[in-house]
């Protein structure tokens, strides 16, 4: 968000997909204002044809994704700097757009799926409970928060280079369900991990942490695959 003078308006420029459909719009600042109430502000007083999604508007839903100003980020938790005179707002990266700024988020989905719902283990004894202080707990409790908002999957320069490199959001849940010792599909979702070989395809630009909303850390969690990975493990 550029720009160091107060204005009563922001210029934003917008991604449109139909050429003809105006882009650029004077918004009236509000304080707090968020990149939603922007592009509300937009649809409400400008144009009721802008396509972009949302739901929850207080960060849990994932629906929201835009870039602002070429970053990755929940337009819902954004806030807009009091001296912004001037942003840019496109959909989100490595996506195909759908309109406006509403992407196509089928291929995170499938990655998603691909790396094995959980699945218990049918016949595990003891209680089906973590121990809150255990080294599994510990391990997994922090990557646990991931609203599938596909913020990482957007900032991240490998994803959309292939659709067989799993993305960050997927490799990190692929690391939660294999350290999680209830589950049962340990050998089934190494081998999808593995043949994918997206564990080394990953070049820890470390935009996907950058990029998480909920202060998650999927290259942590890809770089603990490629520990196990090395080690054998699993
Ligand atoms: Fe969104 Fe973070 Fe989950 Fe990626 S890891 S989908 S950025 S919540």
């Amino acid at each position: 968000m550029r720009g160091k003078r107060t204005s009563d308006t922001i210029r934003v420029t917008l991604h449109r997909t139909d050429p003809e459909a105006p882009s650029v719009f004077d918004v009236v600042r509000i304080e707090p204002m968020m990149v939603l109430d922007v592009l509300l502000a937009i649809q409400r007083d400008h144009d009721p044809s802008l396509g972009f999604r949302f739901s929850c508007r207080v960060a849990m839903c994932g629906t929201c994704t835009v870039r602002v100003d070429g970053r990755s980020t929940l337009a819902c938790q954004t806030r807009v700097p009091e001296d912004t005179v001037a942003l840019r707002i496109d959909p989100a990266a490595g996506l195909e757009v759908i309109r406006d700024l509403i992407v196509d988020t089928a291929p995170f989905w499938r990655q998603w799926a691909a790396v094995i719902p959980f699945t218990p283990d049918e016949e595990r004894v003891e209680p089906a409970v973590i121990p809150p202080d255990s080294p599994e707990r510990e391990l997994i409790a922090p990557a646990l928060d991931c609203i599938g908002c596909a913020a990482c999957y957007s900032g991240c320069g490998v994803a959309a280079s292939g659709r067989d490199f799993l993305g960050p959001a997927a490799l990190q849940r692929a690391m939660v369900l294999l350290a999680d010792s209830r589950d049962s599909a340990t050998e089934e979702r190494a081998r999808v991990v593995e043949e994918s070989g997206s564990i080394d395809r990953c070049h820890y630009m470390y935009e996907c942490t950058g990029a998480c909303p909920k202060g998650l850390d999927p290259a942590k969690a890809i770089r603990q695959l490629r520990r196990w990975r090395n080690r054998g493990s699993v």
